[in-house]
């Protein structure tokens, strides 16, 4: 009998797989995904940028004068109008080596070493008007860093300029803030590391613009309208580094959540398939059971009918011949009418065990039916199996049968026949059981041989 078919899932190819890869690719997550990157870069491109206006009212301290003679009363550098921010410049004579002039706006308030943070802005938008002789207008921050600035020294608060020329300003210009440089003097005056000489705009304590080098005579006019700074709330390639981690995070998200789920789906899979191969198992456990019990003879233990008849069809396919040999015992009825059925099933079993112990173990031996047996040996010679059947009606006579403390005497008569390599089965069965019935007529407690076919070989 064959086993019963069980399904198994396989791994892999069940629904559950399926959704496991459905989300990893789910489109409602990607399209969510790409919405907000397309939020984040408009929020950048269009927000409004941020700015500072340095020279409104309050925001820093002055405008103040830059004089080379360090005399305000001398008045080589005086207002034209303080709230304008509109200034003059004539030096009459060259009243120091050096002669500048221009305007200062200091951001610090009473702690010089604290300035304002500039660093979050891009541009620097400059509304101007210049009237003179002089090639530039130069426009100046100062930034105060704590690691070599002084308090007590303006000019160690590291300068940043450009220079000016008065053509560029005739119109309000828009300078990066980049374009500011830290000049040579500055940096031969310190003497720094050259990390310190880089540009930086963390704390500017000061903004000037001026008239970096003027002669005596000349009459210069500075007015300075307005100093806008410009910049983005949030910087352009910070809001990318964000987008891009942010979809680097997500997919790694997404790849732990799928493999988790794999993993989940797998653990669950692989108990399904833990279950039904113990279910399996168990199954052809009872099946063999089942089997053995259909083709086992539940009172003495040994083949039933159909047992010896699936056995005798093996040996049938088989090219090599058998003989069989029929067993019944002999006033069977008799032993039940005087000792009851239950000694009549006992007698069945000892008899069953006295054959069973003396044959060989690729004989084929069963209970044909009653208190009849059968015995059918491959490849065996008619004689060798009349030997066997008058060793087993000797062993059986001999056997002391007792039962509930009575002796029972148990004979058996034989029949002995020859089924040639592809002879009929059930003829060879009838000649037996004539054999036997010739036993039981001469006497029984005996052997009879089928004749018919004596001397034929049993194998082809
Ligand atoms: P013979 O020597 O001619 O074979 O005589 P016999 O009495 O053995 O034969 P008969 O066919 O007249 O009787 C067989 C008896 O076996 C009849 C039946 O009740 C008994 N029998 C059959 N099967 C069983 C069984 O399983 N248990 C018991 N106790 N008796 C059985
Ligand atoms: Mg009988
Ligand atoms: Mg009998």
């Amino acid at each position: 009998m064959t086993p019963p078919l069980v399904k198994l899932k396989v791994p892999g190819t069940t629904k559950e797989a399926s959704r496991v890869r459905y989300e990893l690719s789910n489109p409602k997550l990607l399209i969510a995904g790409i919405a907000l990157t397309l939020a984040a870069v408009a929020s950048v491109e269009f927000l409004p940028a941020r700015t500072l206006e340095l020279t409104a009212p309050g925001l820093a301290n002055g405008p103040y004068l830059n004089t080379s003679d360090g005399n305000q009363a001398n008045a080589a550098v005086k207002w034209v109008n303080v709230k304008d921010k509109h200034l003059r410049c004539h030096y009459a004579t060259a009243a120091a080596n050096y002669l500048g002039c221009g305007l200062t706006y200091v951001l610090n308030g009473a702690d010089p070493s604290l300035g304002r943070d500039l660093s979050g802005f891009d541009t620097m938008e400059l509304d101007l008007a210049y009237k003179g002789p002089s090639a530039f207008v130069r426009v100046a921050l100062r930034n105060f860093d704590p690691r070599f600035s002084k308090a007590e020294d303006n000019n160690s608060s590291r300068f940043h300029s450009i220079n000016l020329r008065p053509r560029d300003i005739q119109r309000p210009v828009e300078l990066e803030l980049s374009e500011l440089t830290v000049p040579e003097w500055w940096v031969g005056q310190y003497n720094l590391a050259r990390e310190y000489n880089r540009p930086g705009f963390e704390n500017v304590t000061a903004l000037s613009i001026d008239l970096p080098v003027v002669q005596a005579g000349e009459e210069h006019e500075l007015q300075l309208r307005r100093v806008t700074l410009k910049g983005h709330w949030v910087k352009r390639d910070k809001v990318y580094l964000g987008i891009l981690c942010a979809w680097m995070f997500g997919a790694l998200l997404m790849v732990l959540n799928g493999w988790a789920q794999l993993r989940r789906s797998h653990l669950r899979q692989q108990r399904e398939i833990d279950a039904l191969t113990a279910r399996t198992r168990q199954l052809r456990v009872e099946q063999e059971k089942l089997r053995r019990l259909a083709t086992i003879d539940e009172l003495t233990g040994v083949l039933n009918r159909r047992g010896l008849e699936q056995s005798l069809e093996d040996f049938e396919d088989s090219a090599r011949g058998m003989t069989l040999v029929t067993l019944d015992i002999d006033h069977f009825k008799h032993i039940n009418d005087r000792h009851g059925h239950d000694c009549g099933d006992e007698v069945l079993r000892r008899v069953a065990a006295v054959v069973a112990a003396n044959l060989r173990a690729s004989d084929v031996f069963g209970r044909w039916g009653g208190e009849e047996f059968l015995i059918a040996g491959q490849g065996t010679r008619l004689r060798e199996a009349t030997r066997l059947a008058q060793k087993l009606c000797d062993r059986i006579e001999e056997s002391e049968i007792t039962v509930s403390g009575h002796r029972i005497a148990v004979t058996a008569s034989f029949g002995v026949a020859l089924a040639p390599p592809g002879g009929s089965t059930a003829d060879a069965l009838k000649r037996a059981d004539e054999a036997l019935y010739r036993a039981k007529e001469a006497g029984r407690n005996r052997v009879e041989m089928d004749k018919t076919l004596e001397g034929t070989p049993t194998t082809i």
